[in-house]
């Protein structure tokens, strides 16, 4: 057998290649993992941290499905927080600030442990096509490698072109050489391709600062984390500190308008609308005399600290001379200028559902290379792209997640239907069922599937069947047991809340707002019941009886989606034959190919007069 005969190719070790190549290796698929630079496996291009709103929960779902992400994401935290506490529960949202340095040590380790996994550092620069079937790719030094799969994650690096105030020069993120060949050998193959632009902020010397001038923001008191696993969060959480800027903060910055390229039209291509430069923010928001800056630690034992909230492609003399406006940044040392990158990058329309590229055959793209932004977004693609390359070399059916399932299903969805115009990245807004798609629930949604994909251990889904069990019957409890007035009133008194006056389920006191499970302490025999159930249960069986009436409208929603789900349409589908379709449409649905007509009525330009026609067309 040819040596270099691998099932999956994983080019690229961001956060995408790092799960494809460990969720394909773990399925026992022979792999490889090419990339540029071995050392830097797994680094975080900008911000030290990982989840935040809508993306903790993409975290979840990749750790119940068996990735990696959550794992080395709690290994490596520097502090913990839950955010959105004080909103209901489908905002929950878990984040970390990393240490930078043992977040990618901990993906290269946790990648060698991978027996069916190799490597090779070499920058790839084409793709061996065959009758549109991938076959392989080429590296820089001329190596041939060959594959059933090519998954390509390649970020940044497509043709990427760095810009720091007038100066611009090539390279896939600071310090490190830009991708050549393989957006050529693409374009060359039919592909589609575009331009899209993000930045950075400057890092620099903690030392330089005065951080009695800066708010503390700690983590939380009682850390959580985000793997399902026994993973350890730090007993020594560290601190991240939040600064202002001020009008003369915006006066200074001002002065290098006309040479920021972010900000003068010199680039031309589209950056993240939610994640806007320091100059963006001072002129959208020009009526706001102050911005919030977060100052971050970057490693545990590291001077360096991360200035989110002030990317920018400013001069670097402009940068320093602003940020030292800022209370407490007086004396700032910079250890890197903050600047903004373009890169090449595939519109996602070009994908079926599993990641793999309609053109050809076994290629999938993962990552930033479809358009999207985002360590998460990044990751939860790879881990998918990964699963399906390794089914696809196995002859297994494809695995799909869908809307109604997880973040992943909403974020594959969109970017396959819809494209994206702009770097996308996910917020709980883009998901319609999003009270069922929790942070806390992910296991639940999605670890038996991560089971039947070869990634969850048995003893992993044991667990999963015992809490379901649990679930079971706390809730029995809580939906039988009573309380007698004498007991709880004194509580109810203190809440602000009505007292009995006669005996009530326990099920109608917990859904008051105020009341949780915990409060039942004050009923020893009840408690005794209760207390015996792990805190993960409790939360649960809370959730699910405070929030009863909205999850149950919610699941109905879904069933009705889903019959429009069922109604299928034939591959290779003829729209131009339906003449009442707008012209519109037909072109849409031509192109995108939907295989349902629930897809098709998420594709913008299809209205639901368009969808109307389809269905009466297919006998509803
Ligand atoms: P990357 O993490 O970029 O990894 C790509 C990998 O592929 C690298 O290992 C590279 O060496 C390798 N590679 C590339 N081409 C080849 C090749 N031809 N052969 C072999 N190996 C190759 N995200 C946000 O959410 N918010 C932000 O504000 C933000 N700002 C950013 C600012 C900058 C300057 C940069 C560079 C990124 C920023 N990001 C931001 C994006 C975030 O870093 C990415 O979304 C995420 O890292 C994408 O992961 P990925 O795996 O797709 O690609």
């Amino acid at each position: 057998m040819n040596i270099d005969l691998y099932d999956v190719i994983v080019v690229g070790g961001g956060h995408a290649g790092c799960e494809a190549a460990a969720a394909a290796a773990n399925r026992g698929s022979k792999t490889l993992l090419i990339t540029m630079n071995l050392q830097t496996i797994g680094q975080m291009s900008c911000n030290p941290a990982m989840g935040g709103v809508a993306k903790g929960q993409i975290v979840r779902e990749i750790d119940a499905l068996g990735g990696l992400s959550g794992v080395i994401s709690d290994e490596t935290a520097l502090q913990f927080r839950m955010l959105n506490r004080s909103k209901g529960p489908a905002m929950w949202s878990p984040r970390v600030q990393s240490d930078r340095w043992k977040f990618a040590e901990e993906w290269r380790l946790r990648l060698e442990a991978i027996p069916t996994l190799d490597f090779f550092q070499d920058m790839v620069t084409s793709l061996i096509v065959e009758d549109k079937k991938v076959k392989g790719v080429v590296s820089g030094i001329g190596k041939s490698f060959y594959g059933k799969t090519v998954v390509l994650t390649n970020g940044t690096f497509l043709n990427g072109l760095i810009h720091i105030g007038e100066k611009n020069y090539g390279g896939g993120r600071a310090g490190e050489r830009a991708a050549t060949g393989i957006t050529k050998d693409l374009v060359d193959l039919g592909f589609e391709y575009g331009r899209m632009k993000t930045g950075t902020p400057p890092r620099v010397d903690g030392r330089s600062l005065d951080y009695s001038k800066f708010e503390e923001q700690k983590g939380d008191e009682v850390p959580g984390k985000f793997s399902y696993t026994d993973t350890k969060i730090t007993d020594q959480q560290m601190s991240c500190w939040i600064a202002y800027t001020n009008p003369e903060v915006h006066d200074q910055l001002k002065t290098g308008f006309d040479r920021s390229p972010m900000y003068n039209g010199s680039i031309q291509s589209i950056g993240p609308r939610y994640c806007p430069s320091i100059e963006d923010k001072i002129n959208r928001f020009a009526d706001k005399d102050r911005h919030q800056l977060f100052v971050e630690p970057e490693a545990r034992g590291s001077v360096e600290m991360y200035i989110n909230g002030f990317s920018t492609s400013l001069p670097e003399e402009v940068q320093v001379a602003s940020l030292k406006k800022v209370p407490g940044f007086e004396n700032v040392k910079f250890f890197r200028p903050g600047y903004a990158i373009e890169y090449d990058y595939f519109p996602p329309t070009q994908l079926q559902h599993t990641l793999e590229t309609k053109l050809v055959e076994g290629l999938y793209f993962a990552g930033q290379i479809n358009g999207t932004t985002g360590y998460e977004e990044a990751a939860c693609q790879g881990l998918m792209a990964g699963v399906n390359a390794s089914l696809k070399a196995d002859n297994k059916p494809a695995f799909m997640l869908d809307r109604n399932e997880a973040y992943i299903g909403v974020l594959i969805d969109d970017l396959i239907t819809k494209g994206t115009e702009e770097p996308y990245r996910m917020f709980t807004s883009r998901a319609e069922y999003r009270l069922l798609l929790r942070q806390d629930n992910a296991d639940l949604r999605l670890l038996r599937l991560g089971h039947q994909i070869g990634l969850v251990s048995d003893e992993r889904l044991a667990a999963l069947v015992q809490k379901e069990a649990d679930i079971k019957e706390l809730l029995k409890i809580i939906n039988k047991e009573s309380v007698d007035p004498s007991e709880i009133n004194h509580l109810l008194k203190e809440l602000g809340s009505a007292e009995l006056n006669q005996k009530v389920k326990a099920k109608s006191i917990l859904s008051r707002p105020n009341f949780t499970l915990n409060h039942f302490s004050c009923c020893p025999l009840l408690w005794e019941k209760i207390n015996r159930f792990s805190d993960e249960v409790k939360e649960q069986v809370e959730i699910e009886i405070k929030y009863s009436g909205y999850i149950n409208k919610e699941k109905d929603n879904v069933e009705k989606a889903q019959r429009l789900s069922d109604l299928k349409i034939p591959n290779g589908f003829d729209y131009f034959k339906l003449e009442s379709l707008s012209m519109e449409a037909r072109q849409k649905l031509t192109d995108i190919q939907p295989k349902t007509i629930s897809q098709a009525s998420r594709i913008s330009g299809v209205s639901p007069s368009d969808i109307n026609v389809l269905m009466v067309f297919m006998g509803r």
